[in-house]
């Protein structure tokens, strides 16, 4: 039996979840907006036809928005983040293995059946997704990572494919690959794609059936495995377990600059909490920490800092991560200055499970156990009951420097007091 590789990505993701959740979306175009409202990252198929483009900033179309109907939306991480969770649960059980890529794309692994076809498990599968999530997904198949990405274009740009493809059963798969400019292969950057086309290689094929030489001499190694794939050998193996992060940073421009160190304190430190749930999630300690800020590089005046500090013993306690950051935001910050976004940076991280006492450190173990299931039962609490319902004094309880998210819809499948009503 021979082995499959398909990727399966879920279509305009951010929008579709928005729609997934509110039934008045149904058949409306919906556009999605970037933290602080400021462009369009994601748009329904309703919004495309319409022909908003991507990356507009909001404040430009706004007007046009609102004449043609289009509901506005600002990003609801919460719920994209949840939404992606349980497509990737659906997926990993429909499959062998799996590669969580992005938000809303995973490479799985699968064996062909005998008779080759494995179109009817995508049909499946993307019923079950859209009837369990209401997302509807593209699945590209292949024997490899490059070709299952190929075949996902192929399954989502070409309306008779019907969100599924498969490039290796299919019989001319060379005029499929030349369906595919250039630019939209995969691994293949703007510059590189200007260099193909000078050469005359235009689409997919043609980089497929170009001479190796001149593409490693441009390209190198990855040049060569790009093209391999493309001829149906298997280069780039699944990466199947998530890779220990080597820092963590959390950072947000604010909805409105800030100017006094009482707010921007604040932010910090509400960065911090942040940045302390993230590596105890991962099961990681800070060796060090870093704190930024700056103004906008628009305006005169610039200026953008940051204060670094080793901590005495690695920590993913938010006490220590909360101290040390509101010192170092002290010592960078600069009176009658605008600041609008600020930041801090988890740095030397390494696992719990190798944590190196320090002689000197004053805590006993005792200390440090108790200080441990105190930070466990706050992660509990706001798992069970959302973010921020039991929070730090430091991060302050009337947040104005908050990000601009005027049409936030709600966080209905992670706060039980926002789950939607159905009135039968
Ligand atoms: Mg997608």
């Amino acid at each position: 039996m021979t082995k499959a590789i398909a990727l399966i990505d879920g279509n305009n993701f951010y929008a579709s979840c928005e729609k997934s959740l509110d039934a008045s979306l149904i058949n409306r175009p919906v556009v999605v907006l970037s933290n602080n409202d400021g462009c369009i990252i994601a748009r329904s198929p309703e919004a495309r036809n319409l022909g908003i483009p991507m990356g507009q900033p909001y404040f430009k179309v706004h007007h046009k928005l609102k004449e043609l109907g289009v509901v506005v939306r600002s990003s609801n991480y919460a719920l994209y983040g949840d939404m992606s969770q349980r497509l990737m649960k659906l997926i990993k059980e429909n499959c062998e293995q799996i590669e969580i890529y992005s938000i809303d794309e995973a490479f799985v692994t699968l064996e062909r059946p005998s008779h080759q076809d494995l179109r009817p498990w995508a049909r499946q599968l993307r019923e079950s997704i859209n009837q369990s999530l209401g997302i509807p997904i593209a699945i590209g198949i292949g024997a490899n990572k490059v070709q299952a990405k190929l075949a996902n274009h192929l399954a989502k740009t070409i309306v008779i494919n019907t969100g599924i493809f498969d490039l290796t059963i299919t019989k001319d798969p060379d005029s499929w690959l030349e369906n595919i400019a250039i630019e939209d292969v995969w691994g293949i950057g703007q510059k590189l794609a200007r260099w193909c086309r000078i050469h005359g290689v235009n689409n997919a094929r043609q980089l497929r059936d170009m001479p190796s030489n001149k593409l490693q001499s441009k390209y190198g190694i990855v040049g060569i495995r790009l093209q391999h794939e493309l001829r149906g050998k298997s280069c780039l193996p699944l990466s199947i377990k998530p890779k220990n992060k080597k820092e963590t940073c959390v950072s947000r421009s604010f909805g409105h600059p800030i100017t006094n160190l009482e707010d921007l304190s604040q932010a910090i430190a509400s960065h911090a909490v942040r940045a302390g749930e993230k590596l105890r999630q991962q099961k990681q300690l800070a060796g060090a920490l870093t704190v930024f800020i700056r103004t906008s590089p628009f305006m005169p005046s610039f200026y953008s800092q940051s204060a670094t500090r080793k901590l005495n013993n690695p920590t993913n306690d938010t006490t220590v991560l909360l101290k040390t950051a509101l010192t170092l935001t002290k010592q960078i910050f600069q009176p009658s200055l605008h600041f609008i976004k600020a930041g801090v940076i988890m740095q030397q991280l390494q696992s719990t499970n190798y944590l190196q006492q320090d002689l000197l450190v004053s805590d006993t173990p005792n200390e440090q156990c108790q200080r441990d299931r105190l930070m466990n039962t706050i992660d509990k609490i706001n798992n069970h009951y959302g973010n921020g319902t039991v929070s730090w004094a430091a991060c302050g309880l009337n947040q104005q420097w908050g990000m601009r998210r005027e049409q936030l819809s709600h966080a209905s499948t992670t706060q039980i007091t926002q789950i939607p009503i159905v009135n039968a």
